[in-house]
């Protein structure tokens, strides 16, 4: 288990080792934290045999059976590329609770991203969770309360699952990372200060894109070349994103929401400009995300600052609007911006 998922971990055992167990419980918290794996963890504690206060035994025939991803009482409903969790999975869940436990040792039920559920399969839910079985236990999962539908959240004990302690994170990180020499507080941040997904970009190589695309701003806000090489290091990097799960783990073509890609290039240009406009501010380039080179700064330099400033409240109101649907959208909105950004030079 990840090590910063430790404390919560032990909140969960006390709560599950009490005389009122939840019959539903619901683990929220940002993105990659490792919520999938604290409610497997969860729902293996759950169903052992021999469970105690310091975890699950590891050994009963339960636990193999999770081990070995074979346990029959034991289901998860997910989706993995951010498409709604519709009624008919739902209702075939409930119809498979609803027979005896095959080990007769209860039954849980984790429901990941539990946001994506449709209205109505949130609906079908209400009664299974206001009227569970015995020893049914429902783990969902969610970034935000926000995006829950209140009938759902208010049947559920809410969990937060908090976020890593920084220098935890940090140290973490440099031991998984294959690249040592990375700036790993910056690209904390650009990933949202997940350090399972740092890693995997890490690792991925994205942080090698970084260069290739301030060059490609500059060039552009420079000598007004084709916008074309911004776009096209903007898609080699939503493509071999880390947050791309859902070609890594199904390599179907099934189309992803067009949001994420938006939520992957959206705070590149956002750091790049801040690097600009910070520069230009305080003088310095020391607290700089992406840009550490007095000469790849150069050809931004001509910009004024307010153009700059517009530029970056641009890229806030675009990551906040609905309207970005379609991948050749975003492509416009990018052309835009650079548009902006270029012109009175
Ligand atoms: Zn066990």
């Amino acid at each position: 288990m990840f090590p910063w998922l430790r404390d919560s971990w032990l909140s969960l055992l006390r709560i599950f080792s009490g005389d009122r167990e939840p019959h539903s419980i619901l683990l929220y918290g940002k993105d990659g934290l490792g919520k999938k794996e604290i409610a497997r963890e969860l729902a293996k504690f759950y169903l052992c045999f021999n469970k105690c206060g310091s975890g699950y035994c590891g050994s009963c025939p339960s636990c193999q059976n999770f081990s070995r991803n074979t346990h029959g009482d034991f289901i998860v409903i997910g989706s993995e590329n951010g498409s709604k969790i519709g009624i008919d999975e739902i209702r075939e869940m409930i119809d498979t609770v609803s027979m005896t436990a095959k080990m007769g040792h209860g039954k849980v039920v984790i429901i990941e991203n539990a946001e994506l559920l449709t209205v109505s399969a949130a609906n079908s839910m209400l009664k299974i969770l206001e009227e569970p079985f015995p020893d049914l236990l429902f783990i969902l999962t969610a970034d935000s309360l926000l995006k829950l539908i209140p009938t759902i959240l208010s049947r559920c004990v809410k969990f937060k699952i908090n976020d890593p302690d920084f220098n935890m994170a940090v140290s973490w990180m440099r031991d998984q990372v294959t690249d040592k020499s990375v700036d790993l507080k910056h690209l904390f941040l650009l990933n949202n200060y997940s350090p399972v997904d740092t890693v995997r970009f890490v690792n991925a190589n994205q942080h090698h894109h970084i260069n290739r695309l301030i060059k490609a701003v500059a060039d552009f806000v420079y000598s007004r070349s084709n916008p074309a090489a911004v776009i096209d290091i903007l898609k080699d990097i939503t493509k071999n994103s880390p947050y791309n799960k859902a070609d890594e783990e199904q390599k179907d073509k099934k189309s992803k929401p067009k949001e994420l890609v938006f939520r992957i290039i959206y705070p590149w240009l956002y750091y790049i400009v801040s690097d600009i406009y910070r520069s230009r501010v305080t003088g310095s380039l020391r607290e700089n995300y992406f840009i550490k080179t007095e000469r790849l700064l150069e050809p931004f330099k001509k910009i004024p600052v307010h153009v700059l400033h517009e530029s970056l409240e641009q890229l806030i109101e675009l990551s906040r609007s609905d309207q970005i649907l379609e991948t050749s959208f975003i492509d416009l909105y990018i052309i835009n911006w650079l548009n902006s950004l270029a012109r009175k030079q």
